[in-house]
C-alpha cells in the first residue's frame, strides 16, 4: 500500500467512526476500495444489508440504482454515493414513461423489474429481482397470464429458458458484459481443458450456453470456494477477480475479456469517498410518492 493510500484510509476511517458509517461495496469495485468495505457483496446481498443496518450514514460503492435502492429500504439514512456520475448505461436503456405505455400495450401482464434500474421504474413494476433470484421470483409468477421483463433483455433471456416461461423482453442490455465474446471463451477453453467457466447472465445467449455455471457475482464468490476445479474462466467484470484471488489463493482465475471493465463504477475511488464523507455528499434521495410503490416491489423480491 503506497503512504499516501494509508494516509486516506486513515481519514476515511475516523469519519466512518464519527459518522457511524456503513460501507456496502460491491464486487466490481476497484481493490483498494474492497478493501475497506463491511460488506462486499452482488446487488441482491447488498440490499439485504442495507435493510438491516443499524448505521446512520450508508456509503454505497456501487452505481446509483444501488443507492437508490438503499434509500428505498432505509428512508431514514443518509445514503452517500461517491460520485454522481455513477450510473448505470442498462438502467437508463428504460424510463417510467415507457414502462407506462408496454403496460398499456399488455393490460394484463405483470412486469418484472431487474434492480438495475430507477426508483420510478421499479414504482411502475410489480416486483423486483436481482440475477441471484431471478428465476425464482419468475417461477413464483404462476398465475401471471403475462410477464414483462425488464430492462435486460439477456437476464430475461436466461430466466425464460430456465423456467419455460416466455416473457415480454425489454431490449436493454449491459455494454460491459456484451463485450464478452464466444471466440474468447473458445479459446480459453482450448488453453484450459480443466477449467471450469462461469458467466454471468447479463451475457449474451450464445456466451450463457457455452458456461458450466450461470450466476450473479455472489454465486460466482461461493461457487470459487466450493468447486474442486483448480482453474476457473470467469465472464464478467473484472473487478470481481481481486475478490477471488484473495479468498482462493490456491486457485486461478482467468478472466474472459480483459475489456471487460464498467467504467462508471470504477469511479468510485478512495478519493471520493473521503470527499464524499467530508462533504456529505452526494446524497441519494427517492421522493416519498415514488419510494412507498418502489418499495412494495423490492419488498416483494426480499420476502423470498
Ligand atoms: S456492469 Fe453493466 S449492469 Fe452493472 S453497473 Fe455496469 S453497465 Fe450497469
Amino acid at each position: 500500500m503506497e503512504d499516501s493510500d494509508a494516509a486516506l484510509i486513515k481519514k476515511i476511517e475516523n469519519l466512518k467512526k464519527s459518522r457511524n458509517v456503513i460501507f456496502l461495496v460491491h464486487n466490481y469495485q476497484l481493490g483498494e476500495v474492497q478493501d475497506i468495505a463491511d460488506l462486499i457483496g452482488d446487488s441482491l446481498e447488498l440490499s439485504q444489508k442495507a435493510a438491516k443496518t443499524n448505521a446512520d450514514v450508508i456509503v454505497f460503492c456501487g452505481v446509483q440504482f444501488m443507492a437508490e435502492t438503499a434509500s428505498i429500504l432505509c428512508p431514514d439514512k443518509i445514503v452517500l454515493l461517491p460520485d454522481l456520475h455513477a450510473g448505470c448505461p442498462m438502467a437508463d436503456m428504460i424510463t417510467a414513461e415507457r414502462l407506462q405505455e408496454k403496460k398499456k400495450e399488455h393490460p394484463g401482464a405483470r412486469v418484472v423489474c431487474y434492480v438495475n434500474s430507477s426508483a420510478e421504474v421499479k414504482a411502475e413494476s410489480d416486483v423486483c429481482c436481482t440475477s441471484a433470484n431471478a428465476v425464482r421470483i419468475v417461477e413464483k409468477l404462476t398465475d401471471a397470464e403475462e410477464i414483462i421483463f425488464v430492462p435486460d433483455q439477456y437476464l430475461g433471456n436466461y430466466v425464460s429458458s430456465q423456467t419455460g416461461r416466455e416473457m415480454i423482453l425489454w431490449p436493454g442490455f449491459c455494454p460491459t458484459h456484451t463485450r464478452i465474446r464466444v471466440q474468447d471463451i473458445t479459446r480459453l477453453k482450448a488453453e484450459y481443458p480443466q477449467a471450469k467457466v462461469v458467466v454471468h447472465p447479463e451475457c449474451r445467449p450464445e456466451v450463457t450456453t457455452l458456461a458450466d455455471e450461470v450466476m450473479s457475482t455472489g454465486g460466482m464468490i461461493k461457487f470459487a470456494r466450493e468447486t474442486d476445479a483448480e482453474e476457473v474462466i470467469v465472464g464478467t467484470e473484472i473487478g470481481i477477480l481481486y475478490r477471488l484471488r484473495k479468498e482462493n489463493p490456491g486457485k486461478k482465475f482467468i478472466p474472459v475479456s480483459e475489456q471487460a471493465i464498467c467504467p462508471r463504477m470504477k469511479l468510485i475511488t478512495l478519493d471520493t469517498i473521503l470527499w464524499s464523507l467530508e462533504n456529505m455528499a452526494h446524497q441519494v434521495k427517492v421522493p416519498e410518492e415514488i419510494r412507498l410503490r418502489a418499495k412494495a416491489a423490492v419488498d416483494k423480491m426480499l420476502e423470498g
